[in-house]
């Protein structure tokens, strides 16, 4: 093979991802992970110190990831042996040659400049009569993410970064951190948008603030959605319980073998009629909880659940209100006990939870007669129907968390809207969570803002909808919830 050996020399490079390397590479020439563009070749590696080649790496390094492109083969000659080689062509790179002569030139090290400036990718090295192990290479996309101070068989790589993204980055945190709210994933998404969009926007003078303000914006949202899932979350559990003290088993038996007992356990049943009964038999056990003592337990926690949710949708109200005023210090949790105190003696709570309790032993009993066929049509036998009735109804009682979440977000949007007419609020928007569970509705929604208080669509638009109304109102009524 016989390539000439450069181990022992040093240069500012850069390598190109492994895949293409990998298909650039061939039999007898450079190894895959040894193909790079050269951008200042500068002799032998004991003529230069190693760090400040790194140093000078690093620096030349804060600039943005650049895509060059491969412009077809070359074939140098002239020298003890040809060299084949992919052509380079790039306008940045072209500006990285420059400035990486300059800064060495400041810290004085020499670049030996016996040749011009070929951008170039060495394949294989050939001797003068031997044929070139490819004809063509496509034109293609190089991207350059990363610059390399070589020196011997040291290569240090620096990742190319446009120098406001560390700031950008920063001011984005500062913003986070005045909010007081969680990092989430949402959040970082946030970020990585807002560091590329000031990256753009680099000479506008305002982008730090506008980045501080987004970041400070994004975490308020990251600290609403955090306090309503905690409230749900906790109201759940509590509605969830006293749910399941309602339900025992022996109610459970008496009503599938009544269910059985209808149905004629040894005759062939039409599957039509099979589910009408199934469904009857789970309302009418259903319908009897209210009859039990412990019913009432649960139409207060309903109501608890509701009115935290509606104390939470007046909090959030406020806290976006001052977001949108830009003053930051809302103190949630003496807002929402406020909040909630307000609401101590509204008799239209009770009114509220006791529609939610219908839907939710509506939602409850279709599931319940949905099991109780499905089974039936199985050919389960008594206990395994018991069994399985058992676990729909005090396992994770799915239409009871559906129920209590829908109720609760439901309550918030009506708490917030509840404040804006109290503050006089005229035209209101609707902002969406901008999650994966926002639907056309609500794009449409928040497309349609601002609305005339009033006119607007009933959020939420959907189950799980976390978008809500945002509108300004005067922070001076809600001076001692901030601090
Ligand atoms: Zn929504």
């Amino acid at each position: 093979m016989g390539s000439p050996d450069y181990s022992d020399g040093c240069m500012i490079a850069l390598y190109p991802p492994p895949e293409l390397a990998a298909q650039l590479a061939v039999e007898g020439g450079l190894p895959a992970e040894g193909l790079h563009v050269t951008v200042a070749y500068l002799g032998p590696a004991a003529g230069v110190d190693g760090d400040a080649l790194r140093e000078v790496a690093a620096e030349l390094a804060a600039r943005q990831p650049f895509t060059a492109q491969l412009a077809g083969l070359g074939r140098f000659t002239g020298g003890t042996k040809d060299v084949l080689v992919a052509l380079v062509d790039s306008p940045a790179l072209e500006d990285l040659r420059r400035d990486t002569l300059d800064v060495l030139y400041e810290r004085g090290i020499q670049v030996p400049r016996e040749h011009g400036y070929t951008a170039h990718m060495s394949i294989s090295y050939l001797d003068p009569d031997e044929a070139a192990p490819l004809d063509r290479i496509d034109a293609q996309p190089v991207e350059f993410t990363a610059l390399s101070a070589v020196h011997g068989t040291d290569r240090a790589d620096t990742p190319l970064a446009h120098p406001m993204e560390s700031v950008a980055r920063e001011a984005f945190a500062t913003g986070w951190a005045l909010s007081g709210g969680p990092m989430t994933d949402r959040v970082r998404t946030a970020c990585e948008t807002a560091v590329s969009i000031a990256t753009e926007a680099a000479d506008d003078p305002d982008v730090l603030r506008a980045t501080i303000d987004l970041g400070r914006l994004e975490g308020m949202w990251a600290l609403l959605f955090q306090r309503r899932e905690e409230q749900q979350s906790l109201h759940m559990a509590e509605v969830r319980r006293q749910w399941r003290e309602l339900i025992s088993r022996d109610d459970i038996t008496v009503m599938v073998d009544r269910l059985r007992h209808q149905l004629g356990v040894t005759e062939a049943v039409d599957p039509g009629r099979l589910r009408v009964e199934a469904l009857a038999a789970a309302k009418a056990m259903l319908r009897a909880l209210a009859d039990l003592s412990g019913f009432s337990a649960l139409r207060i926690a309903l109501r608890n659940a509701i009115a935290a949710g509606r104390a939470e949708g007046m909090v959030n109200a406020v806290a976006i209100a001052a977001e949108r005023a830009g003053k930051v210090g809302l103190d949630w949790n003496i807002a929402f006990k406020d909040a909630y105190q307000s609401m101590e003696r509204l008799e239209d709570l009770w009114a509220d939870a006791g529609g939610w309790l219908g839907r939710m032993i509506d939602g409850v009993a279709g599931d319940l007669g949905r099991t109780l066929a499905d089974g039936l049509e199985a050919g389960l036998d008594r206990d395994a129907l018991v069994d399985a009735a058992a676990e729909l109804l005090t396992g994770d009682a799915e239409a009871v968390a559906f129920t209590v979440d829908w109720a609760m977000t439901t309550a918030a949007d009506e708490g917030a809207l509840a404040l804006y007419r109290s503050e006089g609020v005229l035209q209101i928007d609707i902002i969406t969570a901008g999650d994966g569970r926002v639907c056309g509705a609500c794009i449409d929604a928040e497309s349609g803002s601002p609305w005339h208080i009033g006119d607007q669509p009933r959020m939420p638009l959907h189950p799980h909808c976390r978008c809500c109304y945002a509108a300004d109102v005067s922070l001076a009524h809600f001076a001692n919830w901030i601090l």
